[in-house]
């Protein structure tokens, strides 16, 4: 049976290790540089307008935050990345959650969100996380978000420049996607339901 993903409560946020969720249930790991549109696509997702927070300021970026889709898997949103503001002392809090979570000996991720900004090449930044789920071994799946705002011409190249600068092979996914209109949601949660049968 599919994930029904309209089904959907938050659990709790994680600081530290010890707060990780270790229940053997699936995990999706969502990144993204901060105002790539993580939140609306998370929302977009589960047909929600606030599950996950829009527009979260600088001094939230140290929490994963974990929701439960339909008691199968569970939506783990990680803090975002590239805040420019950010002091010194938080970004190395930043750095060592996710280590934490991505070197766990649990194996935690079942399965990588990589939300990436249709209209840029990936930064640098985007480039270091796309790295991190590769050593995991999880399938990843890159989401090319605010399709939108592209011209139709302009689409094509793009997700080009994305492919050649992750280095995506051809069995790589990297959906279109729009939050804001809902392109490549299904898409997105027909490639989430096949991670977890994996
Ligand atoms: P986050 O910091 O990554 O969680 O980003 P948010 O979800 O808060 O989105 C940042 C901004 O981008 C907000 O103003 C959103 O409305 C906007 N946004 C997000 N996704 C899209 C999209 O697909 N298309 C357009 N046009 N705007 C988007």
């Amino acid at each position: 049976m599919p994930l029904n993903f309209t089904k959907v409560e938050f659990v709790r946020s994680a600081a530290k290790r010890t707060d990780f969720l270790r229940d053997g249930l699936p995990q999706f790991a969502f990144a993204g540089r901060s105002n790539v549109g993580k939140s609306s696509v998370i929302n977009r997702l589960v047909n929600r307008k606030n599950l996950a927070y829009v527009g979260a300021s600088p001094g939230k970026t140290t929490q994963i935050n974990y929701f439960l889709v339909d008691q199968g898997a569970y939506l783990v949103d990680l803090p975002g990345y590239g805040y420019a503001k950010v002091p010194q002392a938080e970004k190395e809090r930043w750095a060592k959650l996710m280590e934490s979570y991505f070197q766990d000996e649990g194996k935690l991720i079942t399965a990588g969100v990589l939300i990436v900004d249709s209209r840029h090449k990936p930064t640098e930044n985007d480039r270091t996380m796309h790295r991190w789920f590769r050593e995991t071994g999880c399938p990843e799946i890159v989401v090319a978000n605010k399709l939108d705002k592209l011209k139709k011409s302009q689409i094509e190249p793009a997700l080009t420049l994305i492919r050649e600068t992750l280095e995506l092979g051809e069995g790589d996914a990297l959906v279109p996607f729009s939050a804001e209109k809902g392109t490549g949601k299904e898409e997105l949660i027909g490639l989430l339901n096949r991670a977890c049968r994996r």
